[in-house]
């Protein structure tokens, strides 16, 4: 994935798209997770009543959780449309989808870009007066 211009086409077309592919990859994930033991049970017992073998129930456990890592850290790992850092963490932290607001810039999780333009003075201000 190549970082994208974030200052100049995102200004004008907001973050629409953006926030449908963070959607995507987070509804991804659930359904994963979800769907981890009907799925992982359902081939082992399938297979255990036509092979008489539990392995690919085993198998098919494993690459779930293959999954099921991808589309977590595609999640945790989704760049900020505003800012383009990671829009849930640092290096140190990660709030995953727990994340509310970007934890650099303060962009609200699925607000469009002419709502944060107005937030942006005010946070700026509020820096200027702390430092
Ligand atoms: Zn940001």
């Amino acid at each position: 994935m190549t970082r994208k211009n974030y200052d100049g086409d995102k200004a004008m077309n907001g973050f629409e798209e953006d926030w449908k592919e963070y959607k995507r990859a987070r509804n991804m994930f659930f359904l994963i997770f979800v769907l981890y033991l009907p799925v992982c049970f359902g081939i082992g017992f399938a297979s255990t009543k036509l092979f008489h073998t539990f392995t690919p129930g085993f198998v098919a456990a494993f690459l779930w959780m293959a999954m099921l890592l991808v589309s977590g850290m595609r999640v945790h790992l989704w760049r900020c449309p505003n800012c383009g850092e990671w829009f849930s963490g640092t290096w140190w932290y990660n709030l995953g989808f727990l994340a509310r607001r970007c934890v650099h810039c303060g962009l609200p999780k699925l607000l469009q870009q002419s709502s944060f333009i107005q937030c942006r003075p005010l946070r700026a201000k509020l820096l200027i007066q702390i430092s």
